[in-house]
């Protein structure tokens, strides 16, 4: 067991739905901690490096266009492995392939558009955690 602190991002489907109340009271109930939160408009930069590794793909256009829809919610989650159990508690990418109980089964799209509009995004390893915790929080923000 190690504490660890994530990134996540409510995404603009969970913002314009109205379901970063109900998705964070998930993860409170999980025991994890706020650090950090706050609402974020997301520039072409800051997305092209946030998803640089997958700038290259076809559907990059539409993400970018889709993380732009409205703010984000960024927040800082601390907690025991909270790395790897919040990417369980929010299911695959594919809302549609999610379980019902995941975040994305529950809440993502479940049309055309069920890879990409998928409620969250959390860091998917401690390097990954590390390096996008600097990029969206500034010294001090996290506390
Ligand atoms: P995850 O966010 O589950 O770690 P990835 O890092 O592979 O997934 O992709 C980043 C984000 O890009 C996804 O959360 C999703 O919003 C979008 N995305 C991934 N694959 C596709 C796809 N095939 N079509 C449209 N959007 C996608």
């Amino acid at each position: 067991m190690s504490t660890e602190t994530t990134l996540i991002l409510f995404k603009p489907d969970a913002v314009s739905q109205g379901l970063v109340g109900t998705v964070l009271a998930r993860y409170e109930k999980a025991g994890f901690k706020i650090r950090g939160m706050k609402l974020m408009e997301l520039s072409d930069e800051l997305l092209a490096e946030h998803y640089s590794h997958i700038a290259d793909k076809p559907f990059f256009p539409s993400v970018r266009g889709f993380m732009q829809e409205t703010p984000v919610v960024a927040l800082a989650l601390q907690g025991e492995n909270v790395i790897t159990r919040v990417r369980d508690l929010l299911g695959p990418t594919d809302s549609k392939e999610a379980a019902a109980g995941t975040i994305r089964g529950d809440f993502g799209d479940k049309g055309e558009d069920a890879k990409m509009r998928n409620i969250c995004h959390a860091s998917d390893s401690p390097e990954a955690a590390a390096d996008e915790l600097k990029r969206f929080f500034n010294e001090g923000e996290i506390i």
